[in-house]
Order: C-alpha cells, then structure tokens, then sequence
C-alpha cells in the first residue's frame, strides 16, 4: 500500500510512506515513488500523518462511565470513598454491562482517537481485539493505600521481569506526598516502577522511578491540581495517559490541549510521551515512529488551513483523524476516502460507519452492533458517536 502525499509532523516535509505487510517499507518524498500500479495507493490533500499514539494509561473497561464525582477532592482515597457512597447507581449500571463489551468500547475509544496501542490498567483482560495492541506486559499494583500487600507483591521474589506500573501520589495532601515515600523506602529490589499521576511528587522523588505517566484531564477533574511536570522532566521520563472516563475526557486531544497550556513541556517533549518515550519505555523497539521497518502504525489526518507541523498537530480533534493504520491495516478512515478505497478494491464491507460530530468514521468491525448490545443493558449510556442512519 501506497500512502501519498502527507505532512510528517516532526519535519513538516512532503512525503509517501510505502507499506509492505505490517511494516514501513519506505519513506520517500512525495512523488518520488513510482508506483507500478501493482498496489493500493491513497492520494491526500493537505494532510498531516504521524506514528499511532501511544495511551500510557487507561482502564480499558471503564470506558462506559460518566465522569463521576463534585471534584476538588484533597486525594483519590477521598474520592473513591464519595463515589461509593454518593454514585453507587451509576456505577451497578455500568457493571451490569457484561465485561467483554465494556473492554470492546475501550478499543474503540482509543482507536477514535488515533490510539494504536493502550496500556492497561487493572485486571488482565483477554479479548478478541485485532484493532490495536492492548499492552498488559507490566505488573500492575493499583496504588499503596487500594492494593493489598503492595509491599509483598512490589518485592516478591519471582516477581516477572517486567515493570510496575501503580497510582502514586494522587492527590494535594500530605499523606499523598508520604504515600510516595513508602513506595520508595518499600522498593527493596529496587524494580522499575513507572508512577501513574504523581500529583504530590517532588524532584527528589522522581528520581527513583523509571517514570511519571502525566493525566492531566483526570488530574484536574479530581484534585484540581496536576503534577509539576516542568520540574519532574529533570527527574524522570513523562509519558502521557488519558485514563477512562470515570474521571476524564473520552477525548484525547482535548487531554493534549490542556497538558499544551501548561507550558510545562516542549512541542516535541509532549509530541514523545505519546510516541518514542512511551515506545521506550514499554520495550516497543518499532513503534513510535515513521521509520523504514518500523510497525506500519499510522495516523493521518486533516491539516487546518494554514497550520503546519505542531500547531497543526495539537489543534487536531478526533473528527478529524482521516485514517489509523494498526500493523499495516486500515482501521478506521473517514468518509471522504471510501470512494478511493472502494475503486482500489478495498472490502469496505468490513466496516461500519458512525458519526463524530459532523464527520462520518468507517471503523473496523460493527460498532453499530456493539453500541446496541451495551444500549440494551444500560438504555441511557452516552456514547461520543452516533449510528449512522
Ligand atoms: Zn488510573
């Protein structure tokens, strides 16, 4: 498959990207490529394209959840003991969804995003999912005041050699501060420990963790408050992570919208905790980037007038994500492309259409289907798309 013709954010220069079964067989300047007329080729228009993002951080089937809670809470211990007692409804009915179609709507809220691969936190799940990689190869503990014999579990001994990832410092008091301390004093075997929020976190802190996995919409919504991250960066690698909708946005960009105007990171610093940081420190040596043999993980989508490069990247929004390419395959494409993926042959009967604000999204799989199965236990979900009628 031949993609022609798009803007690669990092460098804003003109390219084709050549895809050969799940990899990136080239990268060439645009109209360089010769094609033999052997193979699919796509023509855009003013088009950005970038690696698929990486989610450091969601709950996968939590994803059916309103945000819940009043906010300005002093910790999470403070706001999962209110919303247990005060949204006790609402949360029986998102349980009563079984948990197979739950975790099935997480991979579409992330893929609608242009998410290729999430990591996730909680319970292992196994589900039959090809539309993006659901990463699990990390130990996970919830956090040191919800899991029980952390201490245990961070220092067993056959503990799998892979990183732990917990909630850490989630909050604006001092026992969210002190929490952090323990962890660090508990961590005998001196493990890799990647700290999902750190709210409470200083400098010094941050040294002893591998790094910091920035919420910031879910931060804001609970506490009121984000982590440091312009200081932190010093200290640690900050990757970034939506979390579920329980306490954040179904909407990434709106997430990278406002981490954008906390001035604490770079263009490119916030541009790598979504791609080659997360790609690091999850051991994906061939995702993150747009490189020849690297996992054809791609992202397209379309440029503002006038916008070029990172403005025009951090001012996308999901309706206007034109396709996500997963490991070579198109998963999602928009509208305006299916007359030229109809005449290249493609079997767009594979499909099924919903709409995103005013756009209309052809997505892998039936999603229609899928959002009537969820609809019929719980009758006033809220999905961010409609079935297309
Ligand atoms: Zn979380």
């Amino acid at each position: 498959m031949l993609l022609r013709n798009l803007h690669n954010v990092r460098d804003n220069e003109l390219i084709d990207i050549k895809i050969s079964g799940t990899e990136i067989e080239a990268i060439l300047p645009a109209g360089m490529y010769m094609s033999r007329g052997e193979q699919l080729s796509v023509n855009f228009e003013d088009a950005l394209v970038f690696p698929g993002l990486i989610n450091s951080h969601d709950h996968i089937d939590f994803n059916l959840y309103p945000q819940l809670g009043r906010g300005d809470y002093s910790s999470y211990v403070e706001w999962g003991t209110d919303i247990h007692s005060r949204c006790k409804e609402a949360i029986d009915k998102v349980l009563n969804i079984p948990k197979e179609l739950r975790i099935q709507w997480g991979v579409y809220k992330n893929l609608l995003n242009g998410i290729t691969t999430v990591v996730n936190h909680g319970e292992m799940v196994e589900t039959k999912n090809d539309l993006i990689d659901i990463y699990q190869q990390c130990n996970v503990l919830h956090s040191a005041r919800f899991e029980k014999n952390w201490r245990y579990k961070l220092n067993r001994p056959f503990a799998k050699k892979q990183p732990f990832v917990l909630h850490i410092g989630e909050g604006r008091d001092v026992p969210s501060w002190e929490e952090i301390n323990d962890v660090i004093k508990w961590n005998i075997f001196k493990r890799k420990i990647y700290a999902v929020h750190g709210i409470a976190m200083d400098t010094v802190q941050a040294r002893s963790f591998d790094g910091l996995i920035w919420c910031p919409y879910s931060n804001y919504f609970l506490i009121g408050k984000t982590a440091d991250i312009a200081k932190l960066k010093h200290s640690t690698n900050i990757l970034f992570g939506t979390d579920s909708t329980i306490s954040a946005s179904w909407n990434l960009w709106e997430h990278i919208k406002m981490a954008r105007k906390e001035k604490a990171l770079s263009n490119v610093e916030l541009f790598d905790s979504l791609t080659t940081a997360a790609a690091k420190a999850w051991n994906l040596p061939m995702a993150g980037l747009l490189e020849e043999k690297y996992n054809a993980d791609i992202v397209i989508a379309k440029r503002k007038k006038n916008m070029r490069g990172f403005e025009a990247f951090y001012a996308l929004s999901p309706e206007d994500i034109l396709m996500v390419l997963h490991k070579g395959n198109i998963r999602l494409f928009d509208s305006s492309l299916l007359h030229q993926l109809t005449s290249a042959g493609i079997n767009v009967s594979a499909f099924s259409k919903v709409v995103l604000n005013d756009s209309h999204k052809h997505v892998a799989g039936d999603l229609p289907a899928l959002m009537k199965e969820i609809t019929s236990y719980y009758h006033d979900v809220v999905f961010p798309v409609n079935i297309a009628v």
